[in-house]
């Protein structure tokens, strides 16, 4: 998760929640990719390292467990600087210009000079950042698997120049699909930091009420007397991820037959929001941050550790070590 801003919900539905389960039954590493966030945010680093103890907040208060999992910050693992330099020198260049987000970026953040080394050479980061820890699986959502991929090709090409003995060195990790409903923002479109419309973890119940207030809805009902279809409105969709099914009934019900108001509707939506929210933000409450600096000062150093296993193999099959072995 990049360190661009407190989490939102569709973050928490999205990703976090599903990460909390996972942490039961794998090993797991969850990190804060504060050198991701450079890759868009190069001129301003001012808020990177703020940012970076929010999201860690944000992690701890849905759930993870520095007993169950390892959470660190990126850069504070410096494999994560070293294994892209060997990757990159082994990438075409055709990959990388290749990859869906590269250009759909370039457009959507036109106001940003994307035109870098670093933004180019991203997805190497990424694959890096996978393979540092040999895993067996990548939990993402369907709009990650195409780089998760390049990662595998990377490692495919990797394995084919370098061998070590009869075990792969960076072995082809699979995605491990994560259900994730793509929730909808207060203007309708995705849940996005960039796109202003979001309702943030830490959201006391006022501005959760307020947010929903000023929510769109249905475009087909105008006035209280028309009949509106929750399929087609996006707090119609929020009821579907937060509201009891009891509740999900009533909304049909009485958005189908103009029984109840948007006002209404809204409300109740609001209610399963501030539910979801209440036990995370009263979790979040109970860290202070030299806690959370702890927690992240302790995972990275297990993550240098895990990851330096890794550089050892990659160093060793790239005969890239001083070895005094030469006979002179
Ligand atoms: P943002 O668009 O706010 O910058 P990111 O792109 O950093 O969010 O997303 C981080 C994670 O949260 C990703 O795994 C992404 O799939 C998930 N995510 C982000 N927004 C949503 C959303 N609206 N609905 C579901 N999941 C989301």
């Amino acid at each position: 998760m990049r360190p661009t801003g407190k989490l939102h919900l569709g973050n928490f539905m999205g990703a976090l929640a599903n990460w909390v389960k996972l942490q039961e039954q794998y090993e797991c590493y969850f990190f804060i990719a504060d050198l991701h966030a450079l890759t868009t945010d190069y001129a301003d680093t001012s808020q990177v390292a703020t940012n970076t103890l929010e999201v860690a907040l944000d992690f701890l208060g849905a759930g993870l467990n520095p007993e169950n999992c390892t959470i660190f910050v990126q850069s504070q693992v410096k494999q994560h600087y070293e294994l892209p330099l060997l990757l990159g020198m082994i990438t075409p260049l055709g990959w990388l210009e290749r990859v869906p987000s590269y250009k759909e970026m370039i457009e959507n953040l036109a106001q940003k000079d994307l035109t870098t080394y670093g933004f180019l050479g991203y997805p190497v980061l990424m694959a890096s950042d996978i393979l540092l820890y040999q895993p067996q699986f990548v939990p993402v959502g369907q709009d990650q698997q195409a780089h998760v991929e390049l990662t595998r090709e990377i490692a495919r090409r990797f394995n084919q120049f370098y061998k070590l003995g009869e075990q792969e060195v960076l072995p082809e990790p699979k995605v491990l699909l994560t259900p994730s409903p793509k929730l909808p923002g207060t203007d309708g479109r995705k849940m996005s930091k960039s796109y202003g419309n979001t309702i943030q973890m830490t959201d006391p119940e006022p501005v959760v009420r307020q947010k929903l207030k000023t929510m769109v809805t249905d475009p087909a009902r105008i006035r209280r007397t028309d009949k509106g279809d929750p399929d087609k409105c996006p707090v119609g969709d929020l009821h579907k991820v937060f509201s009891t099914p009891a509740t999900l009934a009533k909304v049909y019900d009485g958005c189908r037959s103009a029984g109840i108001g948007c006002i209404e509707c809204k409300g109740w939506a609001a209610d399963a929001l501030v539910q979801v929210l209440n036990p995370i933000q009263e979790r979040r409450a109970g860290f202070t941050e030299p806690q959370v600096l702890e927690i992240l000062h302790e995972g990275s150093s297990r993550a240098r550790a895990r990851a330096q296993q890794t550089m050892d193999e990659v160093h060793a099959a790239m005969k890239m070590t001083l070895t005094g072995d030469t006979g002179r």
